[in-house]
């Protein structure tokens, strides 16, 4: 992509409304533009980061064995009668009334939806382990939207939702989504503590919320020590041990009953990232979906749901990953791989050697983003650290006429002086 023909709004100055540097960042570099209290446009550079998290957890979830689908925003009022729900749950929920005065409402969640879907066609626990999810926008009319996307009113959510013959079965789908979390969260970059949580509005009796630590985390959180020993990026892991060692968020933690010494008990703040559920027949049951089982009986199916904050990630990955003059994508969603500054267009040697690797770096499916912009040097390295590409490969009059790029590493601040055949080796071009 060419800056000169790219959209990026950036801002010179820190918007006055933005307390958390995640916010704020994300407005200086023209990721995101409000339009309502808590609902946000996502421009081109942040939409780019987004389909990149959404990527990330599309696959991890699929190579979990969930299967993809796509269910509306807007649902009848009457699915949720069915569960109970709609009187339950208050003002989050944004009422809409259609043209014919049927009661519909923006979806906060989708377990009625797809309890719906399931009870219409799955009968047999033949048909089962079934694990259905999808990416899509949610609305909650939050009381407080702050801290731009991470909590936002409209907000992108990946929800999957398990259905198991019984609660043995049920648990292991629970199991191997809480594996499926650890490794989502490790792919980004991001180590996610799993806790016990509440079960709130969603119900049931098993629950885990994954929180990354930040210090502009909105929960305090309390967990043993022994996290920090867990090897996060670890192929397999012992469920069990990860669910026996003690981490809680303040609305769950109790100081006076908490089983860990004082001493092997750390504490910080969290970002929930993701939050999962058991909740046995909650659903089933009103709901009338049902299978029979091995022994000809039918019985109310086990479900599950599963929640990720896709759009809150986008947010949280940047409250993980900055330094004072931006932001330090990680590679696996940095919108672009590379940026390069063509620091003068207007010298013929520096601007065909900077064309030159622009064509070759694309050709090799490297995302580059070239800063072909008629700017001052410093503008144009301001911006390079604002938007926090992982390498940027600058091309000037003096090192290209001694045929001689320099590569910098946004993370490390190092740099390397080197030929443009050795550049395109580095970057695996
Ligand atoms: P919270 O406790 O943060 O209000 P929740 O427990 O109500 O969240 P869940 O129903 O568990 O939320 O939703 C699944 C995930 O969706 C959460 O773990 C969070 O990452 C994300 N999420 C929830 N509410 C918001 C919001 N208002 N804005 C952005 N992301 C959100
Ligand atoms: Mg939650």
């Amino acid at each position: 992509m060419r800056l000169s023909r790219y959209f990026l709004p950036v801002l010179k100055e820190t918007p006055a409304e933005a307390q958390i540097v995640s916010h704020q960042l994300m407005l200086r570099a023209g990721m995101i533009q409000q339009l309502s209290a808590g609902i946000y446009n996502w421009l081109p550079l942040g939409y780019n980061v987004l389909r990149k998290v959404e990527a990330i957890v599309h696959d991890e979830m699929q190579r979990a064995g969930a299967i993809p689908i796509l269910m509306p925003t807007i649902q009848p009022a009457d699915l949720w009668r069915e569960s109970g729900r709609y009187e339950d749950y208050g003002k989050e929920m944004l009422r809409i009334k259609d043209r014919h005065e049927r009661d519909m409402l923006y979806g906060p969640t989708n377990e009625e939806n797809v309890t719906d879907i399931f009870r219409r066609h799955v009968q047999s626990f033949k048909q089962l382990p079934l694990n259905l999810y999808h990416i899509q926008w949610k609305f909650r009319d939050e009381v407080r939207p702050r801290f731009g996307v991470m909590r936002g009113r409209e907000f992108l959510m990946k929800d999957a939702y398990s259905f198991d013959v019984d609660q043995a079965a049920a648990e292991a789908a629970y199991d191997n989504m809480f594996v499926a979390y650890l490794k989502t969260f490790k792919r980004m970059g991001l180590t996610a503590i799993p806790m016990r949580a509440e079960t709130g509005p969603i119900g049931g009796n098993l629950s885990h919320e994954f929180q990354i630590l930040a210090s502009t985390g909105e929960s305090a959180v309390y967990f043993d020590a022994a996290f920090e020993d867990v090897d996060f990026s670890a192929e397999t892991f012992d469920v069990e041990v990860l669910k026996s060692l003690y981490a809680a968020a303040d609305d769950k933690h109790d100081a006076a009953a908490c089983p860990v010494p004082p001493e092997r008990l750390k504490s910080g703040r969290g970002i929930e990232v993701g939050h999962i559920f058991y909740f046995g027949t909650k659903y089933a049951e009103p709901m009338d979906a049902a299978v029979i089982g091995p022994d000809g009986e039918t019985r109310p199916v086990h479900m599950g749901s599963y929640g990720i904050g896709v759009s809150r990630l986008v947010g949280a990955l940047i409250e993980a990953n900055h330094d004072e003059k931006g932001i330090v994508w990680p590679e696996s969603v940095a919108p672009f791989r590379v940026g390069l500054v063509d620091l003068r267009p207007d010298d013929a040697t520096a601007h065909g050697l900077a064309m030159e690797l622009y064509g070759k770096l694309e050709k090799a499916g490297i995302e580059t983003l070239l800063d072909d912009r008629e700017e001052r040097a410093g503008a144009k390295f301001a911006t390079m650290e604002l938007i926090g590409l992982p390498w940027q490969v600058t091309v000037g009059p003096r090192g290209a006429k001694a045929g001689k790029v320099e590569l910098k590493s946004r993370r490390s601040g190092e740099t390397v002086e080197l030929g443009p055949d050795a550049l395109l080796q580095r970057l695996g071009a």
